[in-house]
């Protein structure tokens, strides 16, 4: 018999897969690490195992402890499945832009929620930063996971997701393309591919609203460059520790509008069912295409599933009213 001995060990080894139809104008071969693979339907699922094992390692995680973090639902669903398995409580504080579906499943999963406002500093006692810092201290026996800050998150994308994609290449990958939030995916994936081919080009996909670009190309920290967006799961108003940005190559940055209907593309046009970041990828693709030439071999990761969006970029009432579609 072939069997996994829990969920968790389902995590990875996620399928690479050839874009057809969206790419037909790019010179190279565009394959997609396809992450909603995963049990919790995201890459994060990897990153919460690595943070959640190394905080048992060295003790910061206890038996029968609160697992506590800040989450846009991802990163949260991942850690309740860790949560689950292992025999932790989980709490999660998101913020009231989040679609209510991603709340809804956070809680089918066990996890308790709160909600905070989106339009605060970070620093506002309020925000969503703050609230799930206070908790971490005021909650007995509980940690703080700290995705943002905390150096397992890089880690776990470094041991698995970045050697998958050099083995499943053969070592022929010569871009990598995501989009950047916490900065864990592209920092973790883009140093391992570095460090087998410093050839590599890794290239991020920021939000307008958010640090980012405007950080790598001038060190500066732009407070102008912060307004409310749309996209879900990628751009900041901080910098995280785990964005390493001698890593990367270059940023792009792709509209919400663009962001949106890439999304509904991937689905129309490729039997792509998947999240808001994963239209601001491919997006972010080919508005590089003046950096691929006819031999280049394209990886562009795809975050997490369609169905966490189907209120939002799935709804062409909503798209309307965000003058996305007419
Ligand atoms: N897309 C989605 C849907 C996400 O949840 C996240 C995590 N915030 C990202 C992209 C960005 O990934 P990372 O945090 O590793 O930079």
């Amino acid at each position: 018999m072939e069997y996994a001995k829990n969920i968790l060990e389902t995590i990875g080894n996620t399928p690479l897969v050839k874009l057809n139809k969206l790419t037909a104008d790019l010179p190279c071969l565009v394959l997609a690490k396809y992450e909603t693979f995963n049990p919790g339907n995201s890459v994060k699922d990897r990153m919460a195992l690595q943070m959640v094992e190394d905080a048992e390692a060295d003790g910061r995680l206890k038996p029968g402890g609160t697992i506590v973090e800040g989450t846009s639902g991802n990163t949260g669903m991942g850690l309740a499945l860790a949560a689950i398995v292992k025999g932790y409580k989980m709490i999660c504080v998101t913020t009231d832009k989040q679609s209510k579906e991603k709340i809804d499943i956070l809680k089918a999963v066990g996890s308790e929620v709160h909600v905070c406002p989106t339009d605060v500093a970070p620093d506002d006692p309020r925000s969503y930063y703050s609230t799930a810092k206070r908790l971490g201290e005021e909650i007995p026996n509980s940690w703080y996971v700290n995705q943002y800050d905390n150096p397992s998150n890089a880690k776990g994308h470094y041991l698995s997701t970045g050697p998958e994609i050099w083995e499943q290449t053969d070592g022929k990958v010569t871009h990598f393309v995501v989009g950047v939030g916490t900065g864990g995916t592209i920092s973790g994936v883009g140093k391992f591919l570095k460090e087998q081919n410093p050839r590599v080009k890794v290239w991020g996909v920021d939000t307008y609203g958010s640090v980012f670009k405007k950080y790598h190309e001038t060190g500066i920290f732009d407070e102008k460059e912060i307004y409310p967006y749309i996209t879900e799961g990628i751009g900041e108003d901080i910098l995280p520790k785990n964005v390493d940005f001698h890593i990367i190559d270059g940023f792009t940055k792709v509209t919400d509008k663009d962001a949106a209907v890439y999304t509904q593309r991937l689905a129309k046009e490729e039997g792509m069912f998947l999240g808001n970041s994963a239209g601001a990828a491919i997006k972010g693709v080919l508005q590089l295409k003046e950096h691929f030439k006819e031999d280049d071999v394209v990886v562009v990761l795809f975050h997490d599933h369609g169905s966490r969006y189907v209120g939002k970029m799935f709804n062409d009432d909503w798209m309307r009213e965000q003058g996305f579609i007419k």
